[in-house]
């Protein structure tokens, strides 16, 4: 299967020449304290000793590398961390964070680096990158895990396999546990088990003292809490996550058919799946996409749609019997593709969400949540399904309803019945500030039907939108300043709630 290293990865030798060009023209080679003085070689040397991990500082030659690495999009951001930290230990990210404070520089965390935004490199900071510390611990009386937050979804469902268990991660395989479970996460059956931030029981965080501190329920709950859907205003760092698993469900069923020509039944389909999100069973998930290339080859070719759906149960009746649903699908006796009820597994979906992500590519998100009447929604939808920019942009409709109110004890608070996200990709770097407009552009369109946004694949910095309810944003804003008064950590590339 193709799934991406779990470590750091590689932006070969032309792209780091090219991205260090860029950081040399902009003339900040020499690293610096938050007050813009450069750094000594001695106080350099302070923490390059603590770590028993790698440290690059801007400047260095593998500093690029370094940088590029811990972001899974090709376009990599013109921002540049004061210095990386690999750490191995707790230990070194202790030292790390003791560092930033000492030297008043700000920390930001990348667990596996599948920000669309790349929120985790930003200007000035320490940038702690998790990838090297690769450790999980199951246990199997409890269904429960240890694991370190830079590990990838499907590896940790691969060591959970053969105990029968498994953890909702993201649908592709390599976004990283800490950074999908902090933003919420779509996961598998998420829909019956809830988000990724649901099955968080506790987690060590270093906080901005430097402490490293065990937060669950009965201890530092408040790090618990923003832990549980907090996103990228969280104030610490996660160094391991106490997780739920599930005992992996028997039947993993699909059904999907394909049109080729998305606009001659786009209106059809859309209205049949927008009004049946509320008959829409908890074990099946539903997904409509576009994308722009052929399915056999990956050529161009105008807007085709797919409507998918998975069932995951125990029950083969069961599977079947929320399938059927899909036989009212408008049209379904002309798709082009189809396939009804067949068996599947995790690693075959893994592998399908690569192939719709592939890595390698240049990459930028939006999304909102609707619950838009149908008929006002789908006549406002075609451009965004319809008018694709590039083969691979896909645009994307999910039933999450009917919602069921999150729980109080997690700062994961924003939902809708009907998720939409948009994803440009594209290889050229002439048409970087283009595609990057795209998403934010079509969804700003939609914002008069939007409910908010997800936080997982968020693009605050180019169209801020509610990513909490008011109760729990308030909540957040109170944590993060007695938690972190003196804004160690950088938080929130963007505006988590309307301007
Ligand atoms: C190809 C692709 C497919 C995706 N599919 C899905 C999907 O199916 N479902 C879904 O819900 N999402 C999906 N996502 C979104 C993805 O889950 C989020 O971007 C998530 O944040 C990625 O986790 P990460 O650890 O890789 O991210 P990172 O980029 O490492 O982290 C994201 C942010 O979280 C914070 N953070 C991360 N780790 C820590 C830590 N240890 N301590 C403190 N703060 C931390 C930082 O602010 C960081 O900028 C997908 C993304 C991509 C690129």
């Amino acid at each position: 299967m193709n799934t991406p290293a779990t470590g750091p990865q590689p932006i070969g030798r032309r792209g780091a020449i090219k991205a260090l060009a860029g950081a040399l023209s902009t003339g900040m080679l020499a690293a610096c304290n938050g007050m813009g003085r450069p750094l000594s070689d001695a106080e350099k040397l302070s923490l390059n000793q603590s770590v028993e991990g790698k440290v690059y500082w801007l400047g260095d030659e593998a500093y690029e590398v370094a940088r590029g690495s811990t972001c899974y999009r090709a376009n990599k951001p013109k921002r540049y961390p004061q210095v990386i930290v690999q750490p191995l230990s707790d230990k070194d990210v202790v030292a790390a964070v003791k560092f930033a404070k000492a030297h008043g520089l700000k920390v930001t965390t990348r667990s596996g680096g599948h920000s669309w935004s790349a929120s985790h490199i930003r200007d000035h900071c320490v940038l702690i990158d998790m990838a090297r510390m690769q450790e999980i611990s199951i246990d199997p009386a409890t269904q429960t895990l240890w694991v370190n937050p830079g590990m990838i979804g499907s590896v940790i469902n691969r060591h959970l396999e053969p105990h029968g268990l498994v953890v909702p991660t993201a649908h592709h395989p390599s976004p990283g546990i800490g950074g999908f479970c902090l933003n919420g996460g779509f996961g598998w059956n998420s829909r019956l088990w809830g988000n990724g931030a649901r099955h968080v029981l506790a987690v060590d965080v270093v906080n901005a003292d430097g402490e490293l501190i065990r937060a669950d329920a009965t201890q530092n709950s408040d790090f618990w809490w923003a832990a549980r859907g907090g996103g990228a205003g969280f104030f610490g760092v996660i160094v391991r996550m106490h997780l739920q698993a599930r005992p992996r469900p028997k039947y993993w069923k699909a059904t999907v058919y394909s049109f080729d020509n998305a606009a001659a039944v786009f209106d059809d389909v859309m209205t049949w799946a927008c009004n049946i999100v509320p008959h829409v069973p908890p074990y099946l998930e539903l997904v409509m996409s576009t994308t722009a290339n052929k399915r056999e080859t990956g050529e161009p070719c105008p807007a085709r749609i797919s409507i998918a759906a998975l069932a995951i149960t125990d029950d083969e009746a069961q599977a079947d019997a929320a399938l059927a649903l899909l036989d009212s699908v408008p049209h379904r006796e002309k798709a082009n593709f189809k396939v009804e009820k067949v068996p599947t597994t995790l690693e075959e979906r893994y592998q399908s969400g690569f192939k719709a992500d592939p890595a390698g590519m240049r990459f930028a998100a939006d999304n909102m949540y609707t619950d838009a009447p149908t008929e006002v929604l789908v006549p406002r939808l075609r451009k965004v399904f319809l008018e694709l920019p590039t083969p691979h942009t896909h645009t994307f409709w999910f039933a999450w309803g009917p919602c069921k109110p999150f729980p109080k004890d997690m700062a994961l608070s924003m939902q809708g019945p009907i998720f939409l996200g948009t994803y440009t990709l594209w290889e050229d770097e002439a048409q970087d500030t283009m595609m990057a407009a795209w998403p934010p552009m079509q969804m700003k369109a939609l914002s008069d039907l939007s409910l908010g946004g997800q936080l997982n694949d968020e693009n605050m910095l180019h169209h801020p939108q509610r990513y909490y309810t008011d109760e729990a944003w308030a909540k957040y804003e109170a944590l993060r300043q007695k938690h972190d008064p003196q804004g160690r950590f950088e938080g929130f590339l963007g505006k988590p709630m309307p301007l």
